[in-house]
């Protein structure tokens, strides 16, 4: 199973401040064997970043699409637009289902839309605490995840990575222990294969929420943690570097 370190840049850093990060990821980052390393800066910085990044080890994703390829949709940016620049998306990211209101449905459209465009989605599946709380983590992950990946026919899943990001734990500085997260990982792959598809046990599942640093190397000796999504600790290239690094020694 191959190990993927992703590292979400959010709504941050001008086309100037991209270029700058990049440079010091290119300086530090090493290939790792079966190891993938992919950045998903804002739309606004990836023709710029593609040509820095041509020939290096780290893959450029988009943090976004529509599921449609052109058209009346203001503001917004199709596969088709993206596809010669990036080779990942980020989709069904907490952020958008609870602040622009994504639905499964809508998640769904676009994972398909991607594996359509060859580009790999990364399908972000979490729970709220209140949710946790009450009992729900795993049935709301796995609802997320066989709404998000319906569709898809067996022989394609294989295209796909799975992120599982409580959403409690993004950007709050407080991470879900490695055991919880290998819990619900490990169940959501068995229910998943059992439920749906067998398929599912050969694709990568990241870890994602307040990965750091320190932090990076517990998770990766998890066994159903194939990787990190990193939000805040991607915008440090040294800190991003020492991520990617653990996640391979803790392998
Ligand atoms: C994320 O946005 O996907 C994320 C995991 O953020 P953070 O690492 O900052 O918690």
């Amino acid at each position: 199973m191959k190990t993927i370190v992703a590292g979400n840049w959010k709504m941050n850093l001008d086309p100037a401040q991209s270029i700058d990060l990049v440079s010091s990821l290119k300086a530090g980052l090493v290939k790792f064997p079966n190891t993938e390393c992919v950045i998903f800066p804002p739309y606004t910085s990836i023709t710029l970043l593609s040509e820095l990044l041509s020939g290096s080890i780290i893959k450029l994703g988009a943090q976004n699409i529509h599921p449609e390829e052109s058209g009346a949709f203001t503001g917004e940016v199709s596969a088709l637009m993206i596809k010669n620049y990036c080779s990942h998306v980020i989709l069904g990211h907490s952020e958008r289902r609870i602040i622009f209101g994504e639905t499964d449905d809508f998640i769904n459209r676009k994972v398909l839309t991607s594996l359509k465009s060859g580009i790999t989605p990364i399908l972000c599946v979490g729970e709220t605490l209140k949710q946790r709380e009450a009992g729900l983590a795993l049935s709301v992950c796995l609802d997320q995840l066989i709404k998000g990946l319906a569709g898809i026919k067996p022989e394609n899943l294989s295209q796909v990575v799975v992120a599982y990001e409580p959403v409690w734990a993004i950007g709050t500085g407080m991470s879900a222990s490695p055991v919880i997260a290998q819990e619900i990982m490990g169940s959501l792959r068995n229910q998943f294969s059992e439920k749906i598809s067998k398929e599912i046990s050969e694709i990568p599942f990241l870890y994602g929420g307040s990965v750091n640093a320190d932090n990076a190397i517990d998770f990766a000796k998890e066994k159903d943690i194939n990787g990190a999504l990193v939000g805040g600790a991607s915008l440090d290239a040294n800190a991003f570097i020492q991520i990617a690094k653990s996640m391979v020694d803790g392998k």
